[in-house]
Order: structure tokens, then C-alpha cells, then sequence
């Protein structure tokens, strides 16, 4: 990170990305020392060959920039040490996100960075986004949150495009943040253990947008739609996206068409109609995000269009994982509460819902609107008595236990319902720690025990 050269910064956190984000440091000419609270990471980054210490025994003043990692709490419920020693030497508190900002400033001004922000859905969108430019054949990078650590990314270059996921933590760490598209998907009370109040999630994540040359923000919620007035009312470009109202200047869906308007003025950009990865309309929420950022760095609505058609969609995400005769089978598994779990039920007409894990508070009571919907509910690990009291006489049930069981039945069931296209859907709307060891565990047995069936129904003709 040549930002840094000649500096000596102090870095917290020694994960995976905090020893590559380490190692960028040094490779850019500055001197890193580097401290966990966990010894076995201290020894793992010393043998990465990173200088380590004990930042409780260093003198401060030696530090012109702190790199705190994520996972480390900044404000809630309470900052940790290092966070305090650094406020009190006056050093700058930054994340990695800030570095390649940095970076990009200094050397590569002329790649196209788009930031992805939001409650929900940013996975979804950046994976969308980095698909339809890679599809148009250019050179394109992705990271952050979603995975690949912004600092192991190839450098900064002309035509390099940067698609990156940001989490509020991240936006938080990053001051100086200055995407070419910025996009503010949605902002629903979520998350609020680590950032304590709705207002102060709200002003992380309109950082991300103000500090975008264009601001892309999603106005079906009432503090996104504020966040839009008063980005506009700076002279800020802003493109609106609504999947449900038209907009003046912007992107907004009606039915499964997309519409691009200006000064009012619209016209059809793209049509979902079956395009089974961006199914419901949280996914034209996510679809017109990804159509106007990838306008507004330059591509066609040709190559935007050759792109969406051929999104793969990404696993665990409402991923249709096969077809068992009239049957589909759906693995949500990501959803791991109640708010996460409804853009699937609004989706389909008619369910067999596979739900169930270690039970969040408030249960399934906020779902009851798609209890008519469900076919029959196959309840899975501890929360199983729970959901059962709460469908009581509103839609049917049976404690299958076990994802085996409850695919075996409800593929069963579902063979014999009249309806055109019945779907056996996992969406659980609870944690999987009690009998996975995390989500895509939880998907993968369920994509498993599909598979068998269709091989089982293979065999037997
Ligand atoms: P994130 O990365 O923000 O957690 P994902 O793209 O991984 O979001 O999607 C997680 C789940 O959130 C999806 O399975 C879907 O149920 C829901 N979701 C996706 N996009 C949206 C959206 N735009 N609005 C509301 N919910 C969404």
C-alpha cells in the first residue's frame, strides 16, 4: 500500500485479512507492527513473517495511522483497548476498505470502483454486478465483505473495475471513502448490536453515498428515501431505485420489466421474466442497483442485459437447486431469521417449508401473512415446539427433525399436489448452530439429500 510508504502504522486483528492486509502494507514500503489478542495468531502472522508487538507496551507516537480489522468492536458495546489507545494518541482509526481508497487515489484514479451497501441484499447485488462485467469482458475485481479481502486484489489500474461489498463496519473504518457508484440498497433495523442506534447505522452508511461521484440509492424505505432528499438538495447526482413506485430520475420496476427514467422521461431497460436467479422483488431491487451502477460506469444496456441473463445467482441465496418433476427445490439457508426468510415466502404461491434451527427472538409470528401459502411446514432442530405453536390451526405441520427427513417428506408430499409448480423450500428463518456448523453446511445437506432423491427417482425410471 504505497499510501503508507515511509509510515509506521500500527495494526490490530490478525486474521486473514489482517495478515494480508499486513503484508500489502509492507510491500508498499512502510513498517507494520501487528497484535491480536489471541497468541496463536500472533505467532501466525510472525511466522508470515510480520513484525509483531504487544501494542499495550508500544509508545504511540511512533504510529502515523491504526489498521483495526473486522470483528473488532469500534463503538458497541463497548470499543476495544486499542481503540482507546489510539483515540488518546490522536492516531487515525482506519480499515482496509480506506487503504485501497487510498491506493486508488494515489495510483489508479481512473479504475471504475463501485461500492455496494445496504441491510440486505448486498451480497446478491455485488455478485450481480462483478457478473454482468466480467460477462462485458473487462477487467474486473471483487471483494470485500463478500469475501476476497480488498487488500489482495490486484492493484489499482487503468480499466481495472472494483466491485466491492461493504459492510457498515467497513464504512465506518473508511473516511475518505470516494466510490465512482455508490449504492445504498435499503436500511432496516438490523445489525443495531454493533452500532447501538438506528440513527448512527443510518449515518455510517449514508457516508458511503455521499462520498460517491454518483449516488445509486434504493427510496422504498423512509430512511433511505430521507437519505436521498438530502443527498440531492447538496447537488449530489442521485439515481433513485424503487421496485415499486416510478421515479422521476433513476430505475424502477413494474412487474417484472425494468424502466430507466430521466427528467420523468422513461423507457424499458431490461425484462426478469425468467430469469429464475432474480426471482421476487427484492431481486429487482438488487437488478436496478446493479443496472444503474453498471450504466454509470460506462457499460451498454447491451452488456448489462447479456449479464443478468446469465446470472448464475449465488448459492444459499433462494438457489434453485433442481427440478424433481413438476417439483422445485430451493435452498434459502442463508435466511437466518424471520425479516431474512419473507422475500422467499412472498415468492412462491405454494409451499412446502422446511424451517427450523436455533430459534431468534420474536419467532415466526411477524411471517403469519404467508401462513396461507404454505402447504405444509417440515419443522427442523430446536425451534421446532416454537414454530409448531405458532402455525397452530394456520397452516399445517409435522416435526420431521432432521433436513433428511424433512426433504424425504415434503418431496413426497409435494409430488402429489394439483398446483402447477410446487416448491419444496428451505428457509428457516433461525440459525443453524445447533446442527450445522454454519449456513452453507445447513444448504449443502439440504442440496444433498435433493440430489439423492433425484438420483433415487433416477434409478428407480
Ligand atoms: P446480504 O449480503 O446483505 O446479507 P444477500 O444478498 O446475501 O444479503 O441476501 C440474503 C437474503 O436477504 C436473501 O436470501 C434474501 O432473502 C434477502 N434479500 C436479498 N436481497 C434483498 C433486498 N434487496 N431486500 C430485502 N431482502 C433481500
Amino acid at each position: 500500500a504505497y499510501s503508507m510508504k515511509d509510515k509506521t502504522v500500527a495494526l490490530f486483528g490478525l486474521g486473514g485479512s489482517g495478515i494480508a492486509t499486513a503484508q500489502a502494507i509492507v510491500a508498499g514500503g512502510a513498517k507494520v507492527i501487528a497484535w491480536d489478542d489471541n497468541p496463536e495468531s500472533v505467532s501466525r502472522a510472525r511466522n508470515a513473517g510480520i513484525e509483531t508487538g504487544d501494542l499495550r507496551q508500544l509508545d504511540w507516537k511512533q504510529f502515523s495511522s491504526f489498521v483495526l480489522s473486522p470483528g473488532v468492536p469500534l463503538t458497541h458495546p463497548r470499543p476495544h483497548w486499542t481503540v482507546d489507545l489510539a483515540k488518546a494518541a490522536g492516531v487515525e482509526i482506519i480499515g482496509d476498505v480506506e487503504l485501497f481508497g487510498r491506493e486508488r487515489n494515489l495510483i489508479g484514479k481512473n479504475s471504475p470502483f463501485i461500492a455496494i451497501t445496504g441491510t440486505n441484499g448486498k451480497s446478491t447485488t455485488t455478485a450481480l454486478i462483478a457478473h454482468i462485467i466480467k460477462t462485458s469482458g473487462r477487467d474486473m475485481q471483487l471483494g470485500g465483505n463478500i469475501g476476497t479481502a480488498v487488500m489482495t486484489l490486484q492493484p489499482p489500474a487503468d480499466k481495472r473495475f472494483y466491485v466491492v461489498e461493504c459492510s457498515s463496519y467497513q464504512i465506518d473504518l473508511a473516511p475518505s471513502i470516494n466510490p465512482t457508484a455508490g449504492i445504498l440498497l435499503n436500511l432496516t433495523p438490523d445489525h443495531l448490536d454493533r452500532h447501538g442506534t438506528m440513527q448512527h447505522y443510518a449515518e455510517i452508511k449514508e457516508r458511503l453515498v455521499a462520498g460517491s461521484e454518483t449516488a445509486i440509492i434504493g427510496i422504498d424505505d423512509s430512511y433511505c428515501a430521507a437519505i436521498a432528499d438530502r443527498l440531492q438538495r447538496t447537488g449530489k447526482p442521485v439515481l433513485r431505485i424503487s421496485k415499486r413506485l416510478a421515479v422521476r430520475d433513476g430505475y424502477f420496476a413494474e412487474g417484472s420489466d425494468l424502466f430507466h427514467a430521466v427528467n420523468g422521461e422513461m423507457t424499458v431497460v431490461a425484462s426478469l421474466a425468467g430469469i429464475g436467479s432474480l426471482r421476487g422483488e427484492h431481486n429487482a431491487q438488487n437488478a436496478l442497483a446493479a443496472f444503474a451502477a453498471c450504466r454509470s460506469v460506462g457499460l451498454s444496456n447491451e452488456e448489462i442485459n447479456a449479464g443478468l441473463k446469465t446470472f448464475p445467482g449465488l448459492a444459499h441465496r433462494m438457489e434453485q437447486v433442481a427440478k424433481l418433476g413438476r417439483t422445485l427445490f430451493v435452498n434459502d439457508s442463508k435466511a437466518t431469521n424471520a425479516d431474512a426468510a419473507a422475500p422467499a415466502l412472498s415468492s412462491f404461491p405454494r409451499i412446502y417449508w422446511i424451517a427450523g434451527g436455533l430459534p431468534k427472538e420474536g419467532g415466526i409470528a411477524s411471517l403469519s401473512g404467508f401462513f396461507p401459502r404454505i402447504a405444509k411446514a417440515y419443522l427442523i432442530g430446536e425451534a421446532a415446539p416454537q414454530f409448531a405453536a405458532t402455525l397452530g390451526e394456520a397452516a399445517r405441520y409435522e416435526i420431521s427433525g432432521t433436513i433428511d427427513a424433512a426433504v424425504e417428506h415434503a418431496a413426497r408430499d409435494a409430488a402429489s399436489d394439483g398446483s402447477a409448480e410446487p416448491v419444496v423450500l428451505l428457509s428457516p428463518a433461525c440459525a443453524s448452530f445447533d446442527q450445522f456448523q454454519n449456513f452453507e453446511k445447513r444448504g449443502e445437506a439440504f442440496r444433498s439429500a435433493v440430489l439423492a432423491l433425484a438420483g433415487a427417482s433416477a434409478i428407480g425410471g
